[in-house]
This record gives structure tokens, sequence and C-alpha cells, in this order.
């Protein structure tokens, strides 16, 4: 496949890494960068050799693609320019500041017939990846994303910066309507949330407990998942897995299995096994880029849809308002 004429706008912290990343893609030919702040995007194009815009119009008619890596508040009103000059369209996370903004995008994207992908990166995750060949229909997960302090971030609460994340992958892996939330949170350093927990009750019956905090002495990023015959977890940081399946044969067969106890007694007796899939060590962000691009060259859906976007955000903002009703709550028993 011929590479894809592509962009990245805005370069600051992550964006850098979107272009170091498409400048050695195979699927892409990094055209430029822009960003607000040229001294800024000139550093990045130097480094990954190419050219800093300065001007966004210029740099989207010389593409067909674009990774949009501006402050979220900016994703809507960027991203609607791009689409407009006709360029598939990879949006950081969460896809815009709020979801009539994202179903606007999702709009427009469907209209112009071009891709959008929306940048929830742990669906690439080798560790999450490695239990592609595993049934998952999960009953109960809790999710832990824990994270040393960092002055970055701290303008949006930690549910849009960290656990929006684990909102969209239990969201792909528990395919079911919400039936309803219950959240709390607390600023400790900042004004919005830093540390917080949410119940997540689905219409079949599954509850996920997810817990995210951005003021924790050490990082995390676990989840586990409880089915029948099945206890998984899955380790996004140290990017491994490993299930432990209750049958009479490890299941799935191709992966070796340890038998680590028994249950039952004769014709009712069952194995624990414990395996632990291999996870094939990998850039998950080089992945991401290199899926957005086939998916333009093949006009397939992208992995991370505008709608997973969406929907993820729609949950994100129900556990905030969820919160602030709280908090509301208790300064009126506080007499505040
Ligand atoms: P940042 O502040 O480091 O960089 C943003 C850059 O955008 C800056 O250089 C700024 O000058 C530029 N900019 C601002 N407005 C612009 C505009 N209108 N046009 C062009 N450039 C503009 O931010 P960051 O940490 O790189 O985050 C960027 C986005 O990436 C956010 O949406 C954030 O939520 C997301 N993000 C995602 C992950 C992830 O795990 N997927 C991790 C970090 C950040």
């Amino acid at each position: 496949m011929s590479a894809i004429p592509f962009g990245v706008i805005g370069v600051g912290h992550l964006g850098a890494i979107h272009a170091r990343i498409a400048s050695g893609l195979p699927e892409l030919k990094l055209i430029g960068v822009f960003d607000l702040d040229l001294s800024r995007s000139q550093k990045i194009a130097k480094a990954c050799n190419t050219k800093a815009f300065t001007s966004l119009s210029q740099l989207l008619r010389q593409v067909q693609a674009v990774s949009l890596v501006v402050p979220t508040e900016h994703h809507y009103q960027v991203g609607t320019k791009a689409l407009k000059h006709g360029a598939h369209l990879f949006v950081e996370k969460p896809i815009t500041s709020c979801s009539d903004q994202a179903t606007d995008l999702i709009h427009r994207a469907e209209q112009s017939g071009r891709v959008l992908q929306v940048g929830h990166i742990e669906r690439f995750n080798p560790a999450f990846q490695s239990l592609s060949g595993y049934s998952l229909s999960p009953l109960f997960i809790e999710s832990h994303r824990l994270s040393r302090f960092n002055p970055r971030g701290l303008d949006v609460s930690v549910v849009l910066d960290l656990m929006i994340h684990d909102i969209d992958i239990i969201h792909s892996l528990i395919p079911s309507p919400l039936d309803s939330i219950q959240a709390c949170g607390v600023g400790v350093v900042s004004t919005s949330e830093d540390i917080a927990n949410a119940r997540l009750e689905f219409a079949n019956g599954a509850v996920a407990n997810l817990t995210a905090s951005r003021i924790s002495a050490k990082d995390m990023r676990k989840m586990r998942l409880f089915q029948s015959k099945a206890y998984l977890a899955i380790d996004f940081l140290d990017q491994k897995s490993e299930i432990l399946h209750l049958d009479q044969a490890p299941i799935p067969q191709d992966i070796a299995a340890t038998c680590i106890g028994n249950i039952g007694v004769g014709e009712q007796s069952q194995s624990i096994y414990l395996q632990t899939p291999p996870a094939i060590p990998t850039n998950a962000l080089e992945q991401e880029l290199t899926s957005f691009a086939q998916s333009i060259v093949h006009n397939t859906q992208p992995v991370v849809t505008g709608r997973d976007g969406l929907r993820a955000l729609q949950t994100a903002e129900i556990i905030l308002k969820e919160m602030s009703r709280r908090q509301e709550l208790s300064a009126k028993k506080a007499g505040l």
C-alpha cells in the first residue's frame, strides 16, 4: 500500500510521540506538524525530519489523514476543520469535551465518508490483545488504574484523564446497556476529582467496579475479570495476562497450561488450570496508528470507532454527574 500523506496537529507531550512514530511507519508519510506554539512545532519537526507548518489550513491541504493531539477542549473545533478539509481523523481520547460535540463529529465523519478513530490505546495493549482467543463474558470486573502524582492533566477530573480508558475496555467486554451507575470522587490536590470510584451495573446483570487515582504512591493498571469457570487478570502496565480456568481440560488448548489443583470428585472432578497467554511486546501507539492507516486503505471500521469514544464519554459524564450530586449532598449535610 502506498504511504498516506499524514500530519500531526498539536505536538506537546503526546503529539510529539505521534509525530516520531508516524515518521517511522511505512503506512504513513509524515508531511508535517502544526502547533499553535511555533517554537515547539519547529523543534519536533526538526527531530522528525519533517516540516513545521505555520498555518493549519496549509497542512490540511497537503494531507489525507491527521492525528489530533491538542487539549481535549479543542478536539471538536479542530477536528471539524480537519474533516471539512477531507482528512481522515485520529483523535486522542476523550473524543471531545462533551457528548453533543462527539455526536456531531461522528455525523460529520460519517457524512463525509472519513475514518474517525479515537485514541483508546489500551485496546492495543499486548496484555489485552493476548486474550483475544479466549471467550470473554465477564459478570464482575474490578479495575484499578493508579498513577503517581503528575501536575499534567489536572485541568480535568481523573475520570476523563484515566478512568475513561477502563470505561472503554469494559464497554468493549460487556455488550449490554447500562442499568445504573453509582460514583464518588474527591479532589485532594486539585479542584476536580483526583481519586474516583464508580460501580457500573449492566442490564445483563454484570457489574464493574472501577477505581482511578492520580495521587497514588505507585503506578498500577490492573483489571480482573470473573466469569463462569474462569478468573482472568490483565496487567496493562507490565503487559501480561493470566487465566485461571476450571474445567476438564485447559481452554484455549493452544496455550500452555499448568494444573494447579482439583475441585470435586469422580466424574464431577474439575481441574484448575493456570495459563499465561503470550503477550508479544509491541508499541501500542504504533499499533494504533498502523491500524488507523489500514482502516483508511481498506475502507473498514477502525478498532475504536467514534461511537466507542462517544459511549465511553457518555458513561464518564454520568459518573461525573453522580459524583457532583453526592458532593452537593455531603455539603448540604455538613451545612455548607
Ligand atoms: P499537551 O498540553 O502536552 O500538548 C498539547 C499541544 O497542543 C500543545 O503543544 C499546544 O500548544 C497545542 N495546541 C493547543 N491548542 C491547539 C490548537 N488549537 N491547534 C494546534 N495546536 C494546539 O497535551 P497532551 O498531554 O499531549 O494531551 C493532548 C491530548 O492527548 C489530550 O486530549 C489528552 O487527553 C490526550 N492524551 C491521551 C493519552 C492516552 O493515554 N491516550 C495520554 C495523554 C494525553
